[in-house]
């Protein structure tokens, strides 16, 4: 089923149903928001690509984001939203690597992209959602709805790879519309009334989880500042009935210690979901205080959206549970439609609480990597996908993530791959070697830290690393410390124990 299909049904039978909100406006009911999305789509199609061509989506939080989504779907086309935080530098990476020709873009992404246009060969039309050529787009004839099968392209989801580059995540339409009916299964209801307010970028969970809310013929709201700011947050849950979130658990923790949060009125929260990085147990247990049993938490990936496991509103209610705490702590149970796994490296099931590596196999699971089949050989293995994630199942089958078997750095909910930091870093010519890892953060859950060690007899300023970082990578993957080292230590196979940085990297307790 393609998503532009399920709009255009809900289309009919809630067509004066609010569909999209800027802040606390509504711009469009549901009749409106599938005609836009049908003459945009025909626009796309006048623009001469072919079924199955990539449309990128640079944009900040915003309402184009929707419209020119459901178009792509329509049209027949494959979406790659790009996350806005990125470089230029990195969005040019993801548009040439997914051979997208035609890229829709806020104004200032538009205009950084504009400025390096040599750098996009692939590219046929850049388009800046404030200009003609976009207004243009929407203004002739509606198309009619395109045939797609299950197993085509929808979402290209970039993730980052530990090898350093981005990797294209293939969802295809059976893919979203698994995730959209197990939000339904597992997750929550939506109803016509409900809204879901998109503060995390819609280029990643809050996008994909806009879904199952569109297909319920609910109230899109993009807040005006594009993001998350609290007082605006709570604003809009005053204004907005039946609101839901995605938030990443560092946004739920600036939610819950907001100044007055225990006076605000938060009668139309619906729910919370969080997930995508761990959440420390006290605060999870000062959410439910405050905000009530709203929260449902997710474990997923890019690779299987957005859920593998999860832990559904009853258990936070079931406080009498004899291991209610550890269940709260953990990331849940299997989703309804998906098999999960806890294995040793040839794939032989651990027994229960021993860790061993998170698999997972059903209709969520990616169709590959995009242009990769390495990465989608060693990430594919007989039909599961292997998350490279270590957990652990106790004996009722809740998961619970040990580690991160990647030394994946996860600051402010966002994943950050040590490796393309580092890959940087030692572009500088003084530079032998550069071991990044992450260290705790009371705001961040994370925050980076690079190892440096210049070749013998040199030295490199901070400033030096940062400016190079700041030239090549996005602003929230730069480190934060560079610490100078004469050598790193190593295991017997000369890899660098990232364990012992993280013990020196640690900061000091009395
Ligand atoms: P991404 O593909 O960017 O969504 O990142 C997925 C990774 O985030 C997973 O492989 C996990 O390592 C981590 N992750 C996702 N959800 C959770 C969760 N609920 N608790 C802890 N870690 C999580």
């Amino acid at each position: 089923m393609n998503q532009a299909t399920v709009l255009a049904q809900v289309a009919r039978s809630f067509a004066d149903r609010p569909a999209l909100s800027l802040g606390t406006e509504p711009l469009c009911d549901y009749a409106g928001f599938a005609d836009r999305v049908a003459r945009l789509a025909g626009g796309l199609r006048d623009l001469g690509l072919r079924d199955g061509d990539r449309v990128a989506l640079v944009m900040k939080n915003c309402p184009a984001f929707w419209e020119s989504l459901y178009a792509i779907w329509h049209a027949g086309f494959a979406a790659v939203p790009v996350n806005a935080k990125l470089h230029p530098k990195e969005h040019a990476f993801i548009l040439e690597n997914s051979g997208s020709r035609v890229c829709l873009a806020t104004p200032e992404l538009a205009a950084a992209l504009a400025a390096i246009r040599g750098e996009l060969p692939s590219l046929n039309h850049l388009l800046a959602t404030d200009g003609p050529d976009y207004a243009a787009l929407g203004a002739g004839k509606p198309a009619p709805l395109a045939e797609t099968r299950p197993t085509d392209l929808a979402w290209l989801f970039y993730t980052s790879g530990t090898t350093g580059r981005p990797k294209g995540a293939m969802l295809s339409h059976r893919n979203l519309n698994s995730m959209v009916m197990n939000y339904f299964g597992d997750v929550d209801t939506v109803l016509p009334d409900d809204s879901i307010v998109h503060a995390a970028p819609m280029s990643h969970g809050s996008g994909l989880y806009g879904l199952p809310h569109v297909a319920k013929a609910a109230n899109t709201v993009v807040p005006v500042s594009g993001g998350f700011d609290v007082a605006e947050t709570l604003a809009l849950i005053e204004r907005w009935p039946g609101t839901s979130f995605f938030f990443a658990p560092t946004m739920v923790t600036r939610l819950i210690t907001a100044p007055n949060i225990d006076r605000a009125d938060l009668a139309n929260l619906k729910t919370i979901v969080y997930g995508g990085a761990p959440m420390y147990l006290e605060d999870v247990k000062r959410a439910l205080a405050l905000l009530g049993p709203k929260l449902v938490q997710i474990y997923g990936q890019g690779e299987a959206p957005m859920t593998i496991t999860g832990l559904p509103k009853h258990i936070f209610t079931d406080t009498d549970h004899p291991r209610y705490e550890a269940r709260i702590g953990s990331t849940g149970f299997p989703r309804t439609d998906v098999e999960v796994r806890v294995v040793d490296e040839r794939g032989a099931e651990m027994p229960v609480g021993e860790p061993g590596e998170v698999i997972c196999r059903g209709d969520v699971v990616m169709e590959g990597y995009w242009n990769n089949p390495e990465a989608t050989a060693s990430a594919l293995r007989d039909g599961w996908l292997w998350t490279g994630d270590v957990g652990t199942f106790d004996a009722d089958g809740f998961l619970t993530l040990k580690d991160r078997s990647k030394d994946v750095i996860i600051s402010g909910g966002t994943n950050i791959y040590p490796r393309e930091v580092e890959e940087v870093l030692l572009r500088h010519p003084a530079v032998l070697e550069a071991a990044v890892i992450g260290r705790a953060h009371p705001d961040w859950g994370e925050e980076v830290v690079a190892f440096v060690r210049p070749h013998p007899g040199r030295t490199v300023a901070q400033e030096e690393l940062d400016a190079l970082c700041l030239d090549n990578i996005a602003r929230f993957k730069r480190p934060k410390a560079y610490l100078l080292v004469d050598d790193l230590p190593k295991n017997n196979y000369g890899k660098i124990l990232k364990t012992e940085l993280r013990k020196l990297a640690a900061p000091a307790t009395d």
